[in-house]
């Protein structure tokens, strides 16, 4: 079976990496508690700042905050697993197109299979059920509501990475990795 995943807040986790490096650049000492009872995306409004003041911040730890942030437990292992056991993986993520050679390479490196033609990257979020259509995904995982809003209509099984800010989703949701592998059809 065709396997696709979303990176940011799905495989990676990136928001949480995001929050900590902020607090060590800003010198503050705010509690992970904060972090995790954000209902936002983006996660400045735990420091008090302006949307514009995030964005600044953001922008200028942008590449380390990408190529630092470490995978979701078991994320590795599970995918390397669906591999082991024939099945294809894919990445889809909106990540911007002078990202995509180098998010290629660290996935890579944090042990994640990535073969030939299955990695794609560049598009808008609302672009991405035109991928996943073409490729005709069985399954399809992501942290996103406003991309998972736009692939209901596709009848592959989608499910959302459980995060604070997707949790008033009907879709079925994964919270560790693990249980991805019981919901493969036993043989
Ligand atoms: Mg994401």
């Amino acid at each position: 079976m065709k396997f696709g995943f979303d990176i940011d807040d799905t495989l990676l986790n990136l928001r949480e990496h995001a929050f900590l490096i902020y607090n060590e650049k800003l010198h503050r000492q705010i509690g992970l508690e904060v972090f995790q009872a954000l209902k936002t995306i983006s996660v400045h409004e735990a420091f008090g700042l302006t949307l514009e003041e995030g964005r600044d911040l953001w922008n200028a730890y942008r590449d380390e905050i990408y190529y630092t942030a470490p995978p979701f437990p078991n994320a590795v292992e599970v995918l390397s697993e669906l591999v082991k056991l024939g099945h294809e993986v894919y990445y889809v993520t909106a990540r911007a197109a002078e990202h995509c050679e180098r998010t290629k390479a660290s996935l890579e490196s944090a042990g994640f299979p990535v073969e030939n033609g299955r990695f794609y990257c560049g598009m808008g979020d609302l672009e991405k059920i035109h991928v996943i259509r073409k490729l005709g995904l069985d399954y399809y995982f992501d942290d996103k509501p406003a991309v998972l809003d736009t692939l209901s209509e596709l009848g592959l099984q989608l499910y959302t990475k459980d995060n604070g800010y997707n949790r008033h989703l009907s879709v079925p949701r994964i919270v560790d990795w693990r249980e991805l592998l019981d919901l493969l059809p036993k043989s």
